[in-house]
């Protein structure tokens, strides 16, 4: 019989059979009666148990069996007479493939804290709450896929190495040759990008959104889901420097459309989790709970993860404008008492604090905000007859804030070039993006998740560093 993994294993192989099983070691206990060894191949976060009888494994085998070491074991699954599984495996036979050296290897049986694990990234998917986030993180991935596929969507992939800077923000890494930078450099002293590669500046894209207008105004509807990098130099729970982002765009869609389809689009998706990860998930909210026992009785959350998932996927989003949101913060209780930390004030961005108090405390609901001021969104959203206004919205979820950004796109030629000289962007950079205003506009509009932010919800990880295999940001970036 071919190789089965152990996920496979405990869900499908019949009491009686010989089965091989291979996998690391988490934990070997030797009693008088037996030594008991725990699997896990990474495939559940359930491990097998692997039996031998005293004295079966020879002294030197059995030295090499250690926490963090990988072994084939075969050997008949039978019922277990322990708590805790339903089945082990007897021992016949066993190859110790790598053993690993107990004073060195920095995994013990034990729970070590997020802050040792971020320091020894690279080991830590082998624990339990770090496969049960990757493995979350996949399932996520694939539902998103499934969404998009379903519903009549094209995936699109959108250029890594760009010259425009879609959010205008300025957060870019620039990207060039050796070759461009080494001297002589030119009469000022600076960078000769005429030598690079690409004959101008580029940069790693902050987001596919331009290109992904293009595609939305070929194909109709077309969803990227790729690498993003912003050079955020800030140290947030929600922030990675390098983060993929999910962007669906839609030709023949409105700024309603544009927030239903959002809300349905996250529902999916977290549902899909909720019935695929129950194992992962069910693990992961029993941690939570154990790590808001060690709070303070008044900081203790009274929601468990599951319920947080039901939070969203059974409410329905609640609507207003940012100036309806304005009203409502200004005369909050924690602006009266001067409790926030960043003032509310109208035309100032909203921070993950005024998001979230909207959200968890005033309608305790998810929240979708709409027309936010031109002055602080980017100059691609569709502007209101107002001319104060654009058609932006920003979905906030409870303890994340802003999880979605998108808009209806303006798609009316002079008013956009209009705003691309206001805001210092030369139309003719931008040429090829503006032919889709040029050539047989239409109204379109989409949205861009984060996607670690959508997987540090629906883990219930508090810091956007756990959720993410390889992170990069502001002193964690060891690959
Ligand atoms: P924020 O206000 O949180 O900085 P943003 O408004 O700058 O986010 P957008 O340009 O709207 O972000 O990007 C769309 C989405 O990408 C956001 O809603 C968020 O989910 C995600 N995102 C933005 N920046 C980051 C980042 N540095 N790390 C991880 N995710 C991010
Ligand atoms: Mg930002
Ligand atoms: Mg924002
Ligand atoms: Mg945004």
């Amino acid at each position: 019989m071919s190789y089965q993994s152990i996920q496979q294993l405990l869900k499908t192989a019949p009491v009686g059979t010989t089965v091989t099983v291979k996998g690391w070691v988490r934990t070997k206990r030797e009693s008088k009666n037996a030594v008991f060894i725990a699997l896990n191949d990474g495939s559940t976060i359930h491990t097998i148990q692997v039996v031998a009888q005293p004295g079966q494994l020879p002294e030197e085998t059995l030295k090499l069996i250690t926490t963090g070491s990988c072994l084939a074991v075969t050997g008949q699954l039978v019922e277990s007479q322990g708590a805790g599984q339903a089945v082990e495996v007897k021992i016949e036979d066993v190859t110790v493939y790598g053993t690993a050296d107990p004073e060195k290897y920095p995994l013990q049986p034990k729970r070590h804290s997020l802050e040792f694990l971020r320091e020894i990234a690279h080991l830590r998917p082998r624990t339990n709450t770090f496969s049960a986030v990757l493995r979350i993180r996949h399932a996520l991935a694939f539902a998103i896929h499934k969404y998009f596929n379903d519903n009549g969507f094209y995936y699109l992939n959108t250029p890594i190495i760009t010259a425009s800077d879609a959010e205008g923000a300025g957060e870019m890494f620039r990207v060039t040759t050796l070759d461009a930078i080494k001297p002589p450099l030119n009469e000022e002293g600076k960078v000769d990008f005429s030598q690079d590669f690409f004959g101008r500046e580029t940069n790693l894209t902050v987001s596919g959104q331009l290109e992904g207008e293009l595609g939305a105004m070929a194909l109709g509807k077309i969803y990227t889901f790729g690498p993003t990098f912003r050079a955020e130099n800030s140290n947030t729970t929600r922030h990675l420097a390098e983060f993929w982002m999910i962007e669906p765009e839609m030709a023949f869609h409105e700024l309603e459309d544009n927030m239903n389809l959002a809300e349905d689009f996250v529902k999916t998706v977290i549902r899909y989790a909720i019935q695929h990860c129950a194992d992962d998930l069910a693990f992961l909210d029993n941690r939570l709970k154990e790590e808001e026992k060690t709070k303070k009785k008044e900081e203790q959350s009274e929601f468990g993860l599951l319920e947080k998932l039901q939070f969203v996927i059974s409410n329905e989003f609640v609507r207003l404008t940012y100036t309806e949101a304005i009203d409502i913060l200004v005369n909050s209780k924690p602006a009266k008492k001067g409790q926030f930390q960043y003032e509310v004030k109208w035309g100032v961005d909203l921070q993950s604090e005024h998001e979230r108090y909207l959200v968890e405390k005033h309608f305790k609901k998810p929240v979708i905000l709409t027309n936010y001021p031109r002055e602080i969104k980017a100059f691609y959203m569709k502007q209101d007859p107002d001319g104060k206004t654009v058609r932006a919205m920003d979905v906030l979820f409870p303890g994340i804030g802003e999880i979605i950004g998108g808009s209806q796109r303006e798609d009316d030629l002079d008013k956009l070039t209009a705003r691309m000289h206001e805001v210092g962007i030369e139309p003719e950079a931008l040429w090829w993006y503006l032919d889709t205003r040029r050539f047989g506009s239409a109204p379109h509009a989409g949205f861009g998740l984060g996607f670690e932010r959508l997987v540090l919800f629906v883990t219930g990880m508090g810091n956007i560093r756990d959720v993410i295999p390889f992170p990069r940001a502001p002193k964690s970036a060891e690959f």
